[in-house]
Formats: C-alpha cells, structure tokens, sequence
C-alpha cells in the first residue's frame, strides 16, 4: 500500500489504532445487527474470529508496531534508549520523593497508564491481562462506575453532616447482603480505617483490650493495626509481638500440623485460638476481639478447614469476646457460592469489615455491627468522619453493586473459577514443583515447592514463574510467609477464555523452568 500510495510520517502512528477500531467497529457492528435480526448466522459470522484477533492484538505493544511500520514504510527507527530511560527517570524520581519503603512489582517495574475491564496498558500501549488486582472488582474504569463518581461529583461532594438519599441507600443496599443481625453500617475510606473502627467498636462494647489474631495475617497500615498483623511485626523490620496481642496457628492443612485428611481439622487447629484466651486470661487481661480474615490472603491463600471459624467464634464469645471477619480482600462475591466468605464457614461475625472491591478502586470502605454492639458505641462521644459515606463515594458503591447485579459478576467468579481451578489441579499433577492449589471462586493460589516429596517452599520459582507470566502478558503477584505462593485474584470480569489462556501461558511457564 505504501509503494503505490505513500502515508505521511505523522499519520504512521495512527494506522495500528485505525486497524483495531476497524475490528471493533466490525464487532460492535456484528452485535447490533444480531439484536435486530436475531438468528442469522451470517451476522456473526466474523465477529469471534474479530474478537479473538483483538485479544491477541491488544497484547502486543503498539509502540513494537510502529517501529516496524516505521522500517517497513523507510523511516528511521526511534532509538529504544530514549523509552527505557523513562523507566529509570520515574524510578529515581519516585524514590526521592515517595519515599524508598513504597514497594514496586517486578525487576523491571511497568509503567500502567490506562485500565479497562481485566486488562491494564503499559506507556507502550500493551495490553496485559490482570489475573491479581482485586481491587477494580467490576473492571478497571468500569464505564458506568466513572461516570456514576463524575455525575455525582459535578453535583455535590460534602462531608455526612446532611441528610443525603445516596449514602443512607448504600448503606441499606450493603447491610442487605448481610445476615440480619448485622444491620448498623459505617462507612469509611479503606480497609484500614475500617478495621480501625472495628477495633475501636470491639473495644467499647467489651470494655477489654487484648486482641486474638491468626498467623500471618495483614489487617492495615496504621500503629494499632500493624500490632495486630503478625506478617508485619513479625516481618523485616518488624518489632515483634505486643503483651496485648495473641497469635493464633494458620490453620494451613497443607504445611501445619493437621493435614487435609485429618478428619475435624478445623475444631483441632481452633484448639489454638482457645489457647491464646486462656493466655490472655491467665495474665489478668482482659479479651476484646478475634479477628481474622475469612480467608487468609497474607497467609498465602488459605482456606480454612470446614468448621474452623465456628469453633474459634465459639471460644471467642466463651470468653466475653466479640468476632470480627476482615473481608477486606475475600468479600463481595470473589469465593462465587457466596456474596461474603465467612458465610462459607457457617458463621456470622459481630462485626465485619470491608474496603478494596467496594469502591472499585475509589477509595471506600465499611463496617458493619450489630445493634447492640453500634448503642455501646454510643457513650457520648460524636463519630465524625470528613470524607467516610462522602455522596460521591456513595455513588460509586452504588453503581459498584448495580454491575455486579447487572452482569452477574458473583455467578462468573463460580464458574470461571471452576474452569481455573480444575485447570490448576491438572497442572499440579503434571508438574512436581506445584504443591498445593487452593481457593475458592475467583480467589485461587498456587503454592510452588523444590518437590512434591519434600514440600519444600521455593520462593525461587515462584518468582520466576511470576516474572514469565510478565512477560507473557499476564500479571500475578506471590505472597505466603515463606513467599512460595502465586496468587491469582483478577477483577471478577476475568472470562472462562481468560482463564484457559491463563492455564496454557502457565503450563508453558512451568515447562521452561
Ligand atoms: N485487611 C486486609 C485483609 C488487607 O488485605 C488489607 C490491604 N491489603 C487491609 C486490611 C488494609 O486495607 P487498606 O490498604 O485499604 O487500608
């Protein structure tokens, strides 16, 4: 085409955004045409192959592109120095100014610039498919989210002191997807402030102050909260336990002392929660609150035994404490069968706290308790919170739980992963360094050992297998005390394809190890 018609060097880099928008025009064409004359295979006939070719394309990078149309059309190629510079530019700036503790993912760290639905996009406009941010739940920059947050914004943004239809129908709209005992609902800006909040509430209405955690667990940033997350005070530059704070086992069948055959594992590994009470009891403390994550993210994907949770609530109220589950990660549809984990236990909490999914990348977050516990809240002081419940944070968890009802988001976590699941299990019996795979719905991890045999943890390959998806543009993270564990927890738009192409780019993975 260039011979016989020249394109002007300005023009070049429009040509490979032109030839995408060609096959969404073609797609989108396809599918308005099949609402108006439904049943005619002829309409559809190209838009699979259309969507198919689009996923592959938006995986390669435009700026490869136009460096070799570029050579192709005989203009010279940009120097690749001038790109990767901007990479260590932006590292050393950031870590002059942000502080140098901010932790970055991978040895070569990605610059994201836009997000949409399960895919993130690097400066170069590569496409990677997201399988471990659970914080954009619906999608990244979900369409009718954004603009639910700018409508709302152009109207009016204040703090709680009015009367507002907004927040007061989230708040009724999130107490809904609760048991009924919990029904009193306080909203905040992220998980930390909300398990702040929790304790605070744990506090008031037991009036005691020593706390039972779980091993490894990560419940927020602040002082109080990093005194209750042992993957922290116990972690590099931790400062060890505090007298008030008692650590439970991770109830982990796969590496603790009680296998997944061991028949009442979960009543066996709450032994230990029974344990820590009586400590507290036994040194004249007094026991505010168990706290635990209803999956354990930090831990490494953990899901507990069945009857796990029932049997440590049990001991927990046996000595005058109340039960809070952090859903912070695992909640809002993610496990699938469920709207909330702790459900898949059997149990419900006194109080129960979330963040990340809620707001879809906005900062939102919320408690909720029961009456009892919210009227002891209730001693004279005012709860005041500037930005917590704000109208356009309310519009946002709004619009956040219209998509998930709308596109049926917690039926997609089940099946795809279901597809994810069984997937995995067939690489684990094909591949020796695959110890353990665990999860439910679209919260799934991989533990990677030296061998099955011997279970030993390789955080090694676990990383290498990290660094490949990378580079096969999938994006995943690890995480476990000993790092060995993959993680997999994409937006819950993540489709049964995504997930098959998952497994075929991770067995590929695996195979070059
Ligand atoms: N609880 C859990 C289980 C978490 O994973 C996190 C964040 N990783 C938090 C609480 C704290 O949430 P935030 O970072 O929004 O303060």
């Amino acid at each position: 085409y260039h011979a016989v018609d020249p394109i002007p060097e300005v023009e070049l880099p429009a040509l490979w955004e032109l030839a995408r928008l060609r096959l969404c025009v073609s797609v989108s064409m396809s599918a308005l045409q099949q609402k108006r004359e439904p049943g005619n295979p002829y309409l559809s006939a190209t838009a699979g192959p259309a969507l198919r070719l689009l996923r592959r394309l938006l995986r390669i990078s435009s700026d490869q592109v136009l460096q070799r149309f570029r050579v192709v059309c005989g203009f010279s190629e940009e120097k690749e120095q001038i790109r990767s510079n901007r990479r260590d530019e932006l590292r050393t700036r950031r870590q002059a100014v942000l502080g140098p503790n901010l932790s970055l993912s991978y040895q070569d760290p990605l610059i994201i610039e836009r997000g949409a639905g399960r895919y993130l996009f690097d400066q170069n406009g590569r496409g990677f498919l997201d399988a471990v941010n659970n914080v954009p739940h619906v999608g990244h920059c979900h369409p009718q989210v954004v603009e639910a947050a700018a409508r709302q914004m152009r109207m009016l943004n204040t703090n709680s002191r009015y009367l507002h239809e907004e927040r007061i129908r989230f708040a009724e709209r999130l107490a809904a997807t609760f048991p009924e005992s919990l029904s009193v609902v306080y909203l905040v800006n992220s998980g930390s402030e909300a398990n702040e909040l929790a304790l605070r509430l744990a506090r008031n209405h037991t009036g005691g102050n020593d706390m039972v955690v779980i091993d490894a667990a990560y419940h927020g940033n602040t002082g109080a909260l990093v005194e209750l997350s042992p993957y922290k005070f116990n972690g590099p530059g931790g400062g060890g336990r505090v007298d008030h704070v008692q650590v439970a086992t991770l109830p982990d069948c796969y590496r603790g002392e009680f296998g997944y055959d061991f028949p009442e594992a979960g009543t066996a590994y709450a032994e230990d929660v029974k344990r820590c009470f009586s400590t507290i009891h036994d040194r004249g403390g007094r026991p505010a609150a168990f706290i635990a994550e209803s999956i354990s993210g930090c831990g490494g994907q953990v899901v507990y035994p069945s009857g796990y949770l029932d049997a440590a609530f049990s001991h927990a109220k046996s000595f005058g404490a109340v039960t809070i589950a952090d859903e912070v990660q695992v909640g809002y549809g993610r496990v699938g069968s469920h709207f909330w984990a702790f459900e898949t236990q059997g149990v419900v909490p006194d109080i129960v706290t979330m963040g990340k999914p809620i707001g879809n990348g906005h900062p939102l977050g919320a408690v909720i308790t029961t009456p009892e516990i919210a009227n002891s809240f209730q001693a004279g002081m005012e709860y005041f919170n500037t930005f917590g419940g704000n109208p356009v944070s309310c519009a946002v968890g709004n619009a956040v739980l219209d998509v998930i009802e709308e596109e049926g988001l917690q039926a997609n976590a089940s099946r795809t992963g279901q597809v994810l699941k069984e997937g995995l299990l067939e690489l684990k019996d094909r591949h020796d360094s695959i110890g353990d795979v665990r999860g439910l719905g679209l919260y799934q991890g991989v533990v990677c050992v030296g061998s099955r045999k011997t279970r030993e943890a390789d955080a090694n390959t676990a990383n290498i297998l990290v660094e490949r998806m990378r580079q096969d543009g999938i994006l995943l993270s690890t995480d476990g005390p000993l790092h060995d564990v993959i993680k997999i927890k994409p937006p819950l738009v993540f489709q049964e394809s995504d997930a098959r192409h998952f497994l075929l780019c991770f067995e590929r993975a695996l195979v070059a190890i």
